[in-house]
C-alpha cells in the first residue's frame, strides 16, 4: 500500500499549482484527476496578472509564452452603451487547454504521481486519509480538495452549497476573429448575463458568457440564444457576424454556484472553486484558485515541522478568509448590479465620466501581485 504526503483531489489550476508547489518542496505527492490533458474547459481564460511572480517561482514564465498581454477592459451596457480603462494591474488570455497542460506537465517533471480516475469518498480515520476512488484506495497525511466548482464528491462529503439548485449556465467556444484586438479584454451585458471577449495564445478569441436560466431556457438551443439575445448587444452582434466557430460545437456547463463554502470540510483543504466561486464578471477565479493553493501549500509545508493538524487547519481558515472573504463579497455585489439593467444603465453612465471609479471597482476584486 503506496502512502502520499499529499493527495490532491482535482487537477485543475488549484491542484496543479499546489502538487507543483508542494513537490518542489520534496513532498511525496499525487493528484487524482477525473479527466486527461489536454481539454477545454468553460472559462473566460482571462488571468489576473498577480499570479505572475508565483508562477515564475515554480518554473512558469508566462511572459515567455505566446499569451496575449492583456492591459484593457472595455464594458458595455446590454444595448451597447460603451466604457473602456486600462486594468490597474492587467493580465494575460491563455486557453485552459494551454495553461492546465502547461502546469500538468511541469509536475509532472517534479515528480508528482497522477492516477486518471474519478475520486467518490474521502474517509479521514486514524489521522491519516483513505481516498477512494472508481478504481481503488490512496492514502495521506494531508488531502486538499480542489474538485472545482461542483463535483459528486460535494454530495458526498454532504456539503451546504451542494443542497440548493442555482440558475446559473455558463458557455464557451473559440471563434476566430480577424479584427479582434489584441490586448483587451471585452465584457459585455445582455438580457440575464454578460460575455466576455478576449485573445488566447492561438490567436483565437475565447467567447464565454455566464447566463441565467430563466433567460436561457426560452430558446431552444445555444446557437438561438447568441443569435437572438446576446446579439441585442450590437458589439455581440458584431462580433458573431464577423467570428467563425473553431470548436464543433460550444461547451456548456450548469448549476454554478456562488454560495459560500467552507475552506475545510472534514479535515480537508480546500482550494480554489471548492472553496469559494467569485462571480466570473470579476476576471478573478484563476488568480484565486492559483493564489490559494499558495497559501494551501505554505500551511502544508509548516505543518510538516509542527505536526499539528488543528492549527494547520486554523491557520489555513483564517488566511483564506482574510484573503478571499472581501473579494467575494465585492463580486457577488458587482454582479448583481450588472445584471439589474436599471442599475447598469445608471452605472454606465457615472463610469464613463468617472472611469477611475470603475479601476476601484476592479480592484476591489483583484488582489496584489502573489510574492
Ligand atoms: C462562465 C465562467 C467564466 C469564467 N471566466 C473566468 C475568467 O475569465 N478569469 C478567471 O480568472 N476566472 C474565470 N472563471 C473562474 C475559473 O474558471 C475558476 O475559478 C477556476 O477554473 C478554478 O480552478 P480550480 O482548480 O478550482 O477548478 P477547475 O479548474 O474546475 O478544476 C477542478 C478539477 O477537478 C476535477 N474533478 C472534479 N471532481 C473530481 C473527482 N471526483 N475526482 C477527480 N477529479 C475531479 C475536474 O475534472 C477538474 O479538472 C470563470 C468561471 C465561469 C463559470
Amino acid at each position: 500500500m503506496k502512502h502520499f504526503d499529499v493527495i490532491i483531489i482535482g487537477g485543475g489550476l488549484a491542484g496543479l499549482t499546489s502538487a507543483l508547489d508542494l513537490s518542489q518542496s520534496g513532498l511525496e505527492v499525487l493528484v487524482i484527476e477525473k479527466e486527461n490533458y489536454p481539454k477545454h474547459k468553460v472559462c473566460g481564460e482571462y488571468v489576473s496578472n498577480e499570479v505572475l511572480p508565483y508562477l515564475k517561482r515554480l518554473g512558469l514564465d508566462i511572459l515567455s509564452t505566446k499569451a496575449d498581454l492583456i492591459h484593457r477592459l472595455v464594458l458595455s451596457s446590454k444595448t451597447g452603451d460603451s466604457v473602456d480603462v486600462e486594468l490597474p494591474l492587467g493580465g494575460f488570455g491563455m486557453s485552459r487547454y494551454a495553461l492546465d497542460t502547461l502546469l500538468y506537465e511541469k509536475a509532472k517533471a517534479n515528480g508528482v504521481s497522477f492516477k486518471f480516475e474519478t475520486a467518490t469518498d474521502v474517509v479521514f480515520e486514524n489521522e491519516q486519509f483513505r481516498i477512494k476512488t472508481n478504481e481503488q484506495d490512496y492514502y495521506s497525511d494531508l488531502a486538499i480538495g480542489s474538485f472545482g466548482k461542483r463535483s459528486a464528491l460535494d454530495k458526498k462529503l454532504n456539503r451546504d452549497f451542494i443542497q440548493q439548485k442555482t440558475p446559473w449556465v455558463g458557455i464557451k467556444a473559440h471563434y476566430q476573429s480577424d479584427d479582434f484586438p489584441e490586448g483587451e479584454v471585452q465584457l459585455h451585458n445582455f438580457d440575464g448575463g454578460y460575455c466576455g471577449l478576449s485573445k488566447t495564445e492561438t490567436g483565437a478569441v475565447n467567447f464565454c458568457y455566464l447566463a441565467h436560466y430563466d433567460s436561457f431556457k426560452k430558446e431552444a438551443s445555444i446557437e438561438n440564444f447568441n443569435q437572438n439575445i446576446l446579439s441585442r448587444n450590437p458589439h455581440l452582434k458584431s462580433f458573431l457576424d464577423n467570428s467563425n466557430l473553431l470548436f464543433d460545437k460550444h461547451l456548456a456547463i450548469s448549476q454554478i454556484s456562488f454560495q459560500n463554502k467552507k475552506p475545510v470540510e472534514n479535515h480537508i483543504l480546500m482550494a480554489g472553486d471548492a472553496a469559494g466561486l467569485i462571480h466570473p464578471l470579476c476576471g478573478n477565479g484563476m488568480a484565486m484558485a492559483i493564489h490559494s493553493a499558495k497559501l494551501v501549500s505554505d500551511k502544508i509545508k509548516a505543518f510538516k515541522t509542527h505536526q499539528d493538524r488543528k492549527q494547520l487547519e486554523a491557520n489555513y481558515s483564517l488566511i483564506w478568509n482574510k484573503t478571499f472573504r472581501k473579494r467575494l463579497h465585492f463580486g457577488s455585489i458587482f454582479q448583481r448590479i450588472l445584471l439589474q439593467p436599471k442599475f447598469t444603465t445608471l452605472g454606465m453612465s457615472i463610469v464613463s465620466k468617472t472611469p477611475f471609479l470603475l479601476k476601484k471597482m476592479i480592484q476591489q476584486t483583484h488582489g496584489q501581485p502573489i510574492l
